[in-house]
């Protein structure tokens, strides 16, 4: 039977770091824990703790130091991310049996929509070379999600030498769904990930022309977007602009960045702006596989009781002015799905009316096959 083949996919943790140097990423992990358990996610309020903070993120900097000069690639296994099993060419019933069986089995999945949306059988990065997670409880993804970062942040090491290890933010809860303080990141697809900056290198630090390390950014982003399935990166206006001329003195394809930073009617552009993204970038990935086989699974995880299906929560009576969109995003769902509830085609909704609310529980359905668009190429990587 094909399923003996299948592998068994447990929660695990990309490169372990465990050189000489492990005990000075013992105080980055010291750092971690702190954040991870604060109840802020962002740093806290009142400046002196903000100093005590950036004191011992300086301190941790200055003892990483010779570690930057080794060879970047050492220590670290090479990865681990296979591609996950493709669900479609299982019949129904052997779908069935492996998701009775052995549900670890299928992958990572990221189920429902970014807003409504779960994860199953995660994968957690690890404070290493690359990476220095903030807090580790909110920093699962899927397979893919984590190869992605993992690729990108390799492209900025390998660009510039000595590139010191970029803060992950929150992904997602280990099985996904609500993470406070956002509406998304709740399937294993969106991450909050640091700015490179030129010195004091600290979590949720504004990016400034002063403080921003525009070339290993640059880097990042291009990379993010040419090498990995990148739906759109939330960047701040400013800091666009100076990623922007960077990218100009750099001679990029001129058609490309026009692409990227404005877009088309085809696709809108990848880079955009939201308040609030001056301290992180938040990326979102297209999940070719954990999106497609989520999809193709999700009746038998209902069936077999591994998620919750949607269920009706609220009544709402209708206001002028309400849209369905509003409505998705103030009661955690989806248009799609509250227009399942309620068997309505289009999205006009009728003031008075009562509407059904499907509640944020289990991740929404997803009807339709999950399309990645071909990645944003410049003119030059074309073949
Ligand atoms: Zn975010």
């Amino acid at each position: 039977m094909r399923f003996e083949s299948f592998r068994m996919i447990p929660v695990f943790r990309i490169g372990p770091f465990r050189s000489k140097g492990s005990s000075h990423f013992g105080t980055h992990s010291h750092l971690g824990a702190q954040a991870s358990t604060r109840r802020t996610y962002r740093p806290p309020g009142p400046r002196f703790v903000r100093l005590a903070l950036a004191w011992v993120a300086g301190a941790s900097l200055a003892l990483v130091g010779p570690l930057a000069a080794e060879p970047l690639h050492r220590g670290l296994e090479a990865s681990k991310f296979a591609v996950p099993f493709d669900l479609s060419t299982l019949s129904g019933d052997q779908l069935a049996q492996v998701v009775h069986e052995r549900p670890t089995a299928l992958g990572s999945l990221s189920l429902g929509y970014p807003h409504n949306g779960q994860l199953l059988n995660p994968v957690q990065p690890q404070s290493s070379e690359l990476f220095e997670i903030v807090a580790p409880d909110f920093c699962y993804g899927t397979e893919e999600t984590v190869a992605f970062l993992e690729r990108a942040v390799r492209a900025v090491h390998a660009a510039h030498p000595a590139t010191l290890p970029l803060h992950l933010g929150h992904i997602s809860k280990p099985g996904g769904g609500y993470l406070s303080p956002h509406l998304s990141h709740q399937s294993g697809r969106d991450v909050d990930l640091g700015y490179y900056y030129k010195e004091k290198r600290t979590w949720y630090r504004r990016a400034t022309a002063e403080t921003l390390d525009v070339e290993r950014t640059w880097t990042l982003v291009k990379a993010l977007i040419t090498e990995t399935d990148v739906e759109f990166l939330f960047i701040d206006r400013w800091v666009q602009t100076l990623l922007k001329s960077h990218a100009q003195k750099l001679k990029e394809d001129p058609e490309w960045l026009k692409q990227v930073f404005a877009g088309s009617v085809e696709r809108p552009a990848l880079i955009r702006h939201a308040p609030g993204h001056a301290t992180h970038i938040h990326v979102r990935f297209f999940n070719p596989k954990a999106q497609e086989n989520a999809r193709i699974a999700y009746p038998h995880l209902i069936s077999e009781h591994i998620i919750e299906p949607v269920v009706v929560f609220t009544q709402y009576t209708a206001r002028k002015g309400d849209t369905l969109g509003r409505l998705a995003k103030r009661y955690g769902t989806t248009v799609r799905a509250i227009q399942q509830a309620n068997g309505l085609r289009g999205t006009t909704i009728v003031a008075k009316r009562i509407y059904k609310i499907p509640k944020a529980g289990g991740p929404a359905p997803v009807a339709e096959p999950v399309a990645t668009p071909a990645r944003v190429l410049p003119f030059s990587s074309k073949s």
